[in-house]
């Protein structure tokens, strides 16, 4: 989920500022001067009067008064951001993208049909995200990634 889609959602009006957009705070009785701040290029968020901030997932948390695991949902449940960051940058490592992408949407259906595991899918993103994000893979090294997230998810789903 892009962060101005959660804005979107909750009625933030915010204003272009350079790189950066700002908005008063929903959190806090923002007057005066716009303490929020949005940076895009990370799609996150931070208010400087309340020193928090975070990415969608933590903006949904606050708003709407979700535990870290029902906004990691809903914010899951969006792939269009991911979709589209990766069609708008040129592919540094295209098949770390390609296996980003086939897998989040492993994932967001597998949350789909099992919203009571996002806990434990929450830790196979997780580990996920550190090997991809360690620099570029092997198309061997993204078959074996494939197979272990694969994995991974069958075996929380035979879990009772
Ligand atoms: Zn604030």
């Amino acid at each position: 989920m892009d962060i101005f889609d959660a804005l979107d959602k909750h009625n933030v009006e915010y204003q272009q500022q350079g790189n950066l957009y700002l908005a008063y705070c929903c959190f806090h009785d923002d007057v005066g001067r716009m303490n929020f701040t949005i940076y895009p290029e990370t799609n996150s968020w931070w208010c400087y009067s309340c020193s928090i901030g975070g990415g969608p997932v933590e903006f949904i948390m606050r708003a709407e008064g979700k535990t870290k695991e029902e906004a990691t949902l809903i914010v899951h449940e969006d792939l269009s951001f991911l979709i589209k960051k990766l069609e708008e940058e040129p592919p540094v490592h295209p098949v770390n993208d390609e296996v980003n992408i086939q897998m989040s949407i492993q994932i967001r259906d597998f949350l789909k049909s099992h919203p009571d595991k996002v806990g434990k899918v929450l830790g196979v993103c997780r580990r996920m995200d550190e090997i991809l994000n360690k620099g570029p893979i092997t198309r061997e090294e993204a078959t074996d990634l494939t197979k272990r997230v694969t994995k991974a998810l069958n075996s929380i789903s035979d879990r009772v």
